[in-house]
C-alpha cells in the first residue's frame, strides 16, 4: 500500500508513464548480467530483513539501500543483515547511481516504504532492473483506478460516498496524505462529519464497514504452471495477517466512543505491529478466487502483477469480504513469517514471502526467463 502522499504525488504527475524506464532498455542491462552473480538489493527498512534472510537462503548475495537509516540492528539479526550497504543521502541520489547497482548485478526488490520515500514517480524512472511489474504502479496509485480494477474483477468494495450530505451509515473520512491512517475518523451522519472534518485536507469517504480485518498475502507466478493454475502461471497464498493499529484497538477501554468523541478523543488508525491469523477453512476458495480474479484482471489491463501483492479485506458477520485496499508489492504483514505460514509450509516448509521472491528469481535465471519477472 502507498500512502495516500505517494498517490498523490503520482496521479498530480501524469507524464509518470511516459518516464518509465522502457522494458527494451532493461532487457539490455539484463543481458549483460552476469546471471550467476545476481544481487538482491532492497532499501532497510519495512520487510528488509525477511527479504535479504530469503535471499541469503536461496543462495544470493545482497545489498542494503541505506538512506539515513541506522545499520547497527542488523548486527543482532545475522541471519537477515545484508552482505553490503550502499549510503545514500536521499532517495532521489538512487536515480544518478543506477550505474553503480548494475555493475554489482543488482536486481530491485521493491517494498511499500522503497516506493513512498522513493515516490512513485522517481521509483518507476530507476534504470535498474526491478522485480516485479511496474506498471502497476499505475493503477495501485490512484484509488480510482484501483477501484476500478478491482470492481472490474468481480471484487466486493466498501461503498463509497462522495457527498457527506448523503451519509447514511457509519463512514470511515480517509484524509489524503495521511500515513498510516492517521487522522481517519468515523462518522455516522452529516453533523458528526461535520463535527471531525478537517477542511484544510483532501478527503475521501468510504463505508465504514463492520467485521473482521484480514491481510491476505499472494504470490502470482508467471512461470510455475503447478499448483493453483491461472490461465497463465499459478497463485500461490502464502500467510494472512492482521494489524494492530493505535489507538482504535484500544480505545474501548476508555468507554463509549461516542462519548470520548465529546472530550476530543477520536479512534485513530496507526499501524504499531502485524499479528498472524488462519482463517476458517471454508474461506479459503473465496480467498483465492478473489486473488485469482484481480490477478486474470492485471493481465488483462497491464500485462500482470508479478510477484508478491496482498488484499486487504473486512470479513463481515455474513462471510462477506469486502477489499478496501491493494498492495501489489511484499507487504509488512509477511514478516511474522519469516519461516514460515500454516499456509506456506503446506506449499514448502520454512517458505517466507521474501523467501519467494528470491525463488522466483532463481526460477526464471535457471530457465532464461528473467525478462518475464523484471521491468
Ligand atoms: P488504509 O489506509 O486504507 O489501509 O486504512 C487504514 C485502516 O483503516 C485499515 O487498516 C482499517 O483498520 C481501517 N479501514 C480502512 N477502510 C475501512 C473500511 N472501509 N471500513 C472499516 N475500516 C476500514
Amino acid at each position: 500500500m502507498l500512502s495516500e502522499s505517494s498517490r498523490t504525488i503520482f496521479k498530480s504527475d501524469n507524464r509518470i508513464l511516459a518516464a518509465m524506464v522502457s522494458k527494451d532498455r532493461i532487457n539490455k542491462i539484463v543481458a549483460g548480467y552476469d546471471k550467476d552473480n545476481l544481487v538482491v538489493a532492497t532499501a532497510c527498512s519495512h520487510t528488509s530483513l525477511q527479504v535479504f534472510a530469503g535471499a541469503k537462503r536461496e543462495g544470493f548475495k545482497t545489498l542494503g539501500i541505506v538512506v539515513g537509516q541506522k545499520t547497527k540492528f542488523y548486527d543482532a539479526f545475522p541471519l537477515g543483515k545484508p552482505d553490503e550497504f550502499m549510503y545514500l543521502d536521499s532517495y532521489t541520489e538512487l536515480l544518478g547511481r543506477a550505474d553503480e547497482l548494475i555493475d554489482n548485478n543488482a536486481v530491485v526488490v521493491p517494498h511499500g516504504s522503497f516506493v513512498e520515500y522513493m515516490t512513485p514517480k522517481n521509483f518507476v524512472e530507476l534504470e535498474v532492473p526491478t522485480f516485479g511489474n511496474r506498471h502497476v504502479l499505475d493503477w495501485e496509485s490512484d484509488r480510482d483506478k484501483s477501484r476500478q480494477w478491482l470492481v472490474s474483477a468481480g471484487i466486493e468494495m466498501p461503498y463509497k460516498i462522495d457527498d457527506p450530505k448523503l451519509i447514511d451509515r457509519p463512514v470511515l473520512v480517509k484524509y489524503d496524505g495521511a500515513k498510516g491512517g492517521r487522522g481517519f475518523f468515523i462518522a455516522k451522519d452529516y453533523p458528526d462529519f461535520k463535527l471531525g472534518i478537517d477542511h484544510s485536507q483532501k478527503f475521501s469517504i468510504q463505508e465504514y464497514v463492520l467485521g473482521t480485518r484480514y491481510y491476505i498475502h499472494y504470490f502470482y507466478s508467471p512461470l510455475r504452471t503447478d499448483g493453483y493454475k491461472l490461465s497463465k502461471g499459478s497463485l500461490e497464498m502464502l500467510s494472512i495477517d492482521r494489524r494492530d493499529e493505535s489507538n482504535i484497538d484500544e480505545i474501548y477501554k476508555l468507554g463509549a466512543t461516542e462519548e470520548l468523541k465529546k472530550l476530543g478523543h477520536y479512534p485513530t488508525f496507526v499501524v504499531t505491529g502485524n499479528v498472524p491469523v488462519v482463517v476458517r477453512e471454508s474461506l479459503l476458495p473465496k480467498l483465492l478466487d478473489m486473488g485469482e480474479k484481480v490477478v486474470e484482471k492485471s493481465l488483462e489491463l497491464f500485462g500482470g502483477m508479478i510477484g508478491p501483492f496482498c488484499l486487504e479485506c473486512i470479513v463481515t458477520d455474513s462471510l462477506q469480504v469486502k477489499v478496501f485496499e491493494i498492495s501489489s508489492r511484499i507487504v509488512a504483514g509477511t514478516n511474522p513469517f519469516i519461516s514460515g505460514s500454516p499456509y506456506s509450509d503446506l506449499i514448502s516448509p520454512g517458505l517466507s514471502t521474501g523467501r519467494r521472491i528470491a525463488q522466483e528469481l532463481k526460477l526464471a535465471r535457471d530457465w532464461d526467463k528473467l525478462g518475464e519477472v523484471l521491468t
